[in-house]
Formats: structure tokens, C-alpha cells, sequence
């Protein structure tokens, strides 16, 4: 059987000149991309995908300078449903892997599932957990989960004068997909209903919600599932903010560590009693969740609450989890498409995994694209170390900037420390104009 996978980024050791695979590209006119998409995707450890004994060829759309290292790229665009399908039937594809969020909302899975083609990553159905902050707490509700007390509006008015009733000042967040730009920790009533006008402004926030805020560490735990059984992936912290000492705007992620310093009795209690029962509580409801499911975390002083869920690897902590795999991922992620996963399918390393993101110039507002990255080719030589293009591309034969996050460094060693200092030794020979990244990773 013929095993290939449609994702979008991937880590390389080397990025070669050659991005796309001549065998794989449309006619002209049927291109939607002449060159990739911009990296939006975040995506698990392809070098387990591609060392799988059960994998034969490995396809991922559309790729990027990274990704041409361990598969052929395929220079289509996630949004192109209907050209995904007609590639993974005529490839014979075996498994589909759904990295990013929107071609989930917007029903891929779906698609290929009712054309019996299997895929890692849940329905739009049970998306909602992460495109409809609305949704995911209704189904934290009917389970009973613990987390944020909030209230939902859909008008303006309505949600400003809660906020002046109330006289205290809320987490505001657009029930939609944003980017990472939908959720505003306000300081005071004002800046509650400044949030409010800006995100019920946005598309994301045609609905919002008021959330009570929570106080504590956070941490991130994720694990597959088949719509009934967990496998729970190391926990790991990351680290929002822009920049040093947890200041700055919030970002996708400036950088993240694995495994985090969660005592197992905490993290069992988050998988039986936050993640579990709403996986139950989808099931029951004829929308059973098979993917990545991710549940954002707060260790606050009265036990741990989720603060959100995703219904996918995210990065940066999935750039920090994986490297620490041991074992078949590939096996794993088609057990799960297929129902019949096993919670002790993957083993970890005793070790221990840190990543540096190197953001572009003007990130998170107006990443500029465009700019030389030079010292990537002897990075990625280095012993103990992953090197993770999620904005690069190739203009003239060099390799540029091509989003806000450009790439990602991850350091592997027997502890955090040497693992940390792996990263920003190699982090220290990358540069490009306006690079930005933060110094204090595992240290804040
Ligand atoms: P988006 O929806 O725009 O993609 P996101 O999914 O990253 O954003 P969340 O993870 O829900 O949004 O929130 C982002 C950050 O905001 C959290 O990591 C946390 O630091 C903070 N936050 C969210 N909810 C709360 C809360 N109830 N109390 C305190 N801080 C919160």
C-alpha cells in the first residue's frame, strides 16, 4: 500500500534548491500556486513519517524549502479541496495528514473521507473545538470540565454594558479562528471595551466571548485520538509573548520546551478529567474527534483549567515534543484514522528538547518577506539539532524570509539546559536583516 502524506511544514537537516518534484506538477493552467504558499502549517516530525517502515512515498502540499528534503512537494494550496482530492486519488493515497487549522473548519477531512480515502485530523464538525471558542465551551459545560467561566455575545451593546455592569476587566476572545490574534487579556474595564470594538470588528468576532481571568503557569498537553482512546504526547511550555521576560505583543510562539515540569499525577488529571471527557462528550454527541487534540492549560492555585483547545499539533510545542519520539509515528497517526489506537503505542526519550523561533523583521503585526537567511546550510549540520523552516522559500537561488515565523531551532540534550544551549549556539550563526527572537527561553 502506498503511504503519502499532505502536509505542510517539515523540518530538513539540509534544505536543498529543489522544492518542487516535476512528477507531481499540474498543467500550468490548472496551477492555483506557481511558486508554494507561504508555510502555514504547523506538522510533526517528518523524519518519523519518512523513516516509517510503512511508508512508501511521502507528498506534502505545498511544501517549502524544508520540506523537499524528506518528500515531494506538491505546489497546491490547502484551500484547494477539490485538487487534494483529485491528487490523493490518483497517487493512491494512504494516508492523508491534515496539519493546519482552516482546511479542517472549512470540511477537508470530510471530503476525503466520504470518498473513503482515510486522514489524520478530525471532521469540521468536531474542528469546532478549536474554530469556535463558543463551541468548545459548550462541550467544556455538558462535561463538566473545569475551566474560565465566560459569556457569549453576539452584540456590541450587550457586550459593553456587561463590561460596565460587571466593573471588572475580562479576557476577551472572538469565538473564530484568528491567527493567534483573537483573545485580549484586558487590565481594566476600558481596555475590555476597547477589545470588544476591536475583535467584534474582526471576521473572527462577529461573536465573542467574556472570560474571567485566570492566573498561573501554563502549560500545553496534546495527544492523539481516535475519537475514544488518548495517547498523550509529552507536555510542554511555550512562550507567547514577543519578547524577553514575557513582554510585547502575543505571538504564535517565540520558542518552547519539552517535556515541561508537570508532576505525573497533574498530568494524568489533565488527560482523565479535562481531555478525556470532552472527547466523551464529542462522541456522545455524534461528532467524534480523531486527531491531534490539544488542550492550553492553566495551573492555577484551585487545580488545573483549560484555556483553550486545538484540534491539531501545534507549534511551536509539537517542534519539541517530536524530536523526543521514539517509535512509529506513522503507525500511530493510521491507527487513529482508523479507530483503533492504543495508548502505549509511542515511546519517548528520557531527554529532554528546546526550540528558538527566529521571527522576520516586523513580526507579529507586518512580517516583512524577502530578507537573505544565511548560515542555515551549515545549522543544519549540527549534531543534536533540528532546524524547522516554517516561512522560508527561495527567490534567485538564495533562501528568504517568507513569513513571520522563519525558522525554528531545536536543540536536543540530557536535560533542558544542554538542550537550550544546544539551540542557541546554532541559533548564533543564523542571521537575516530584522531577525528578532527571544534570548530568556526556558528561563521565564
Ligand atoms: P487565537 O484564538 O487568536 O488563535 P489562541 O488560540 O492562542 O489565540 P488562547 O490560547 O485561548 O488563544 O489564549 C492566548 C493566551 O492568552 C493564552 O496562552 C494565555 O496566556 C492568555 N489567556 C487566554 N485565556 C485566558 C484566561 N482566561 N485567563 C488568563 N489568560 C488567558
Amino acid at each position: 500500500m502506498v503511504f503519502a502524506l499532505f502536509v505542510v511544514r517539515f523540518f530538513a537537516r539540509r534544505a536543498k534548491k529543489r522544492t518542487t518534484d516535476d512528477k507531481y506538477l499540474l498543467p500550468q493552467a490548472e496551477q492555483p500556486y506557481q511558486t508554494f504558499a507561504t508555510a502555514i502549517i504547523a506538522l510533526p516530525r517528518a523524519s518519523h513519517l519518512a523513516q516509517s517502515p510503512l511508508l512508501d512515498r511521502l507528498l506534502i502540499a505545498p511544501g517549502s524549502p524544508g520540506t523537499a528534503e524528506v518528500g515531494h512537494n506538491v505546489p497546491v494550496s490547502v484551500d484547494s479541496h477539490e485538487l487534494l482530492l483529485d491528487i490523493a486519488r490518483r497517487e493512491h493515497i494512504g494516508l492523508v495528514v491534515i496539519g493546519p487549522e482552516a482546511p479542517l473548519a472549512a470540511g477537508l477531512t470530510d471530503l476525503l473521507t466520504d470518498a473513503g480515502i482515510l486522514v489524520f485530523g478530525p471532521s469540521a464538525s468536531a474542528a469546532q473545538i478549536e474554530s469556535s471558542k463558543i463551541f468548545a465551551k459548550q462541550i467544556m459545560d455538558q462535561a463538566g470540565i473545569p475551566c474560565a467561566q465566560a459569556h457569549a455575545f453576539d452584540d456590541q451593546a450587550a457586550a459593553i454594558n456587561f463590561a460596565r455592569i460587571s466593573n471588572m476587566p475580562w479576557v476577551v476572545k472572538a469565538d473564530g479562528l484568528a491567527a493567534g490574534k483573537g483573545v485580549i487579556v484586558a487590565e481594566s474595564v476600558e481596555q475590555t471595551i476597547a477589545a470588544i470594538v476591536q475583535l467584534m470588528a474582526t471576521h473572527a468576532g462577529q461573536r465573542v466571548l467574556l472570560e474571567q481571568r485566570l492566573v498561573g503557569e501554563e502549560v500545553s498537553v496534546l495527544a492523539l485520538c481516535d475519537g475514544t482512546t488518548l495517547l498523550p504526547l509529552p507536555p510542554a511550555r511555550d512562550h507567547k509573548r514577543l519578547r524577553d521576560g514575557d513582554i510585547g505583543p502575543n505571538t504564535g510562539g517565540m520558542g518552547a520546551y519539552a517535556p515541561a515540569d508537570l508532576d505525573a499525577e497533574t498530568f494524568t488529571h489533565i488527560v482523565d478529567h479535562l481531555m478525556l471527557p470532552a472527547v466523551r462528550a464529542m462522541t456522545a454527541n455524534n461528532q467524534p474527534f480523531r486527531g491531534a487534540l490539544y488542550a492550553g492549560v492553566m495551573l492555577t492555585e484551585h487545580g488545573p483549567r483549560i484555556l483553550e483547545f486545538n484540534a491539531r499539533f501545534g507549534d511551536p510545542e509539537t517542534q519539541v515534543i517530536m524530536p523526543l519520539l521514539e517509535g512509529d509515528l506513522l503507525a500511530a497517526l493510521l491507527a487513529c484514522a482508523e479507530g483503533r489506537l492504543q495508548p502505549d503505542m509511542l515511546r519517548w526519550s528520557a531527554g529532554s528538547a528546546a526550540c528558538v523561533v527566529l521571527a522576520s523583521a516586523g513580526y507579529p503585526e507586518a512580517p516583512r518577506a524577502g530578507d537573505v537567511i544565511s548560515g542555515v546550510e551549515s545549522a543544519a549540520e549540527e549534531p543534536a539539532v533540528l532546524l524547522f523552516h516554517a516561512g522560508t522559500d527561495w527567490a534567485d537561488g538564495a533562501l528568504v524570509t517568507a513569513g513571520g515565523r522563519v525558522l525554528c531551532v531545536t536543540g536536543l540534550g540530557n536535560t533542558r539546559r544542554a538542550a537550550l544551549a544546544r539551540a542557541y549556539e546554532v541559533v548564533e550563526n543564523i542571521s537575516f536583516d530584522g531577525m528578532q527572537y527571544r534570548r530568556d527561553i526556558g528561563r521565564s
